[in-house]
């Protein structure tokens, strides 16, 4: 690990002024990633300021029946907090899908928001990577892409975007508000992550110097009525093959709006507003649920070791559009 200077910030516009003093400076909340990449020599920080003082750690109503939620609320007081639990279900059942235990206890909102790609030759540095040494090559392309995406790859990069609680707030179309030295602003969540085109070392719409401040969940009854189906290797501590995030708003039988997103299998939390399209005004049925599912995976683009998460991919759709439908 290289050394660097740390700071500990006791507001966010103290944060943010400290930030400005040390280019690459990086903010530290759960440090559940940044610091294993830090001892990898992934992530050299010249300066790393920790942001745990910040009063941003509520869940609260806020104004137009939005929900808001602190930058550094853990991963697992998000999870189990009554409105999420209740009004947003998707999210909670996402937020749970993720990680142990332990580390949804320390992981963060904004940390998870910020979490960077497992691929294995990104985080091994006798290999060749363009979103860690940008130029250099991409390893899994030609190498072992068993977990790698299918959604939205490029010539320089095909890694998956890792989270599991992004994926449910890209279904809920939730917004990331953030601070900076220019000011405050709001992202929509389709804008904040990046695809990797050219540039895969570029992954989030954030400025130098700018704080995830909150993210606002808009009011959305029918989110209630809304599951996160994850498959993976294992039961517990594991990333995503596939998953799906589905919001579905019905009457009667019939489907008046749907919301998807797909997990797994895209370079960035993979919302499908065309499947949404497919199913709304339609009879809630397992044709239907398969129709949506093509047309989510219509633009999927198969590598070596990869190519069965298209085909789990729609089915891990339906099912989750199965079970909150509630059709049998
Ligand atoms: Fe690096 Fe992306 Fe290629 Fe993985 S897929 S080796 S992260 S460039």
């Amino acid at each position: 690990m290289e050394t660097f200077k740390f700071t500990r910030a006791q507001n966010s516009r103290g944060a943010i002024a400290e930030a400005a003093t040390v280019s690459g400076s990086k903010f530290l909340a759960g440090g559940t990633n940044l610091i294993d990449l830090m001892k990898l020599d992934i992530e050299l920080p010249r300066q790393l300021i920790d942001i745990n003082k910040l009063a941003l750690k509520q869940v609260e109503n806020a104004p137009n029946g939005n929900v808001k939620i602190g930058a550094l609320v853990t991963n697992a007081d998000l999870a189990y907090h009554p409105q999420i639990k209740e009004r947003y279900t998707v999210l909670s059942e996402a937020l749970l899908s993720g990680a142990s235990a332990q580390l949804r206890n320390a992981a963060t909102t904004s940390g998870n928001l910020m979490q960077r790609t497992r691929c294995p030759y990104f985080y091994d540095t006798a290999f060749a990577c363009n979103k860690r040494v940008p130029g250099s090559g991409c390893s899994a392309i030609q190498g072992y892409n068993r977990m790698n995406a299918v959604l939205g790859t490029s010539d320089y990069c095909i890694a998956t975007h890792p989270s599991d609680m992004c994926v449910a707030m890209a279904a809920l179309g939730a917004t990331i508000q953030v601070q900076g030295p220019k000011g405050e602003r709001s992202i929509p969540f389709a804008d904040f992550h990046l695809l990797p085109g050219k540039t895969p070392q570029l992954e989030h719409n954030l400025k130098p110097g700018e704080l995830i401040t909150s993210v606002t969940l808009p009011p959305l009854p029918a989110a209630a009525k809304s599951h996160y189906l994850k498959v993976r290797d294992r039961a517990s501590y594991e990333f995503a093959l596939t998953s799906a995030a589905v919001v579905l708003d019905m009457q009667g039988n019939t489907i008046r709006t749907a919301r998807i997103a797909l997990g797994g299998v895209g370079t960035k939390p993979w919302r499908s507003l065309a499947a949404e399209q497919a199913l709304a005004g339609k009879i809630a049925s397992e044709q239907n649920f398969r129709n949506a599912a093509e047309i989510a995976m219509a633009g999927a683009k198969p590598y070596k070791d990869n190519a069965f998460k298209i085909e789990l991919a729609k089915r891990t759709l339906v099912r989750a559009l199965i079970t909150t439908g509630g059709i049998a």
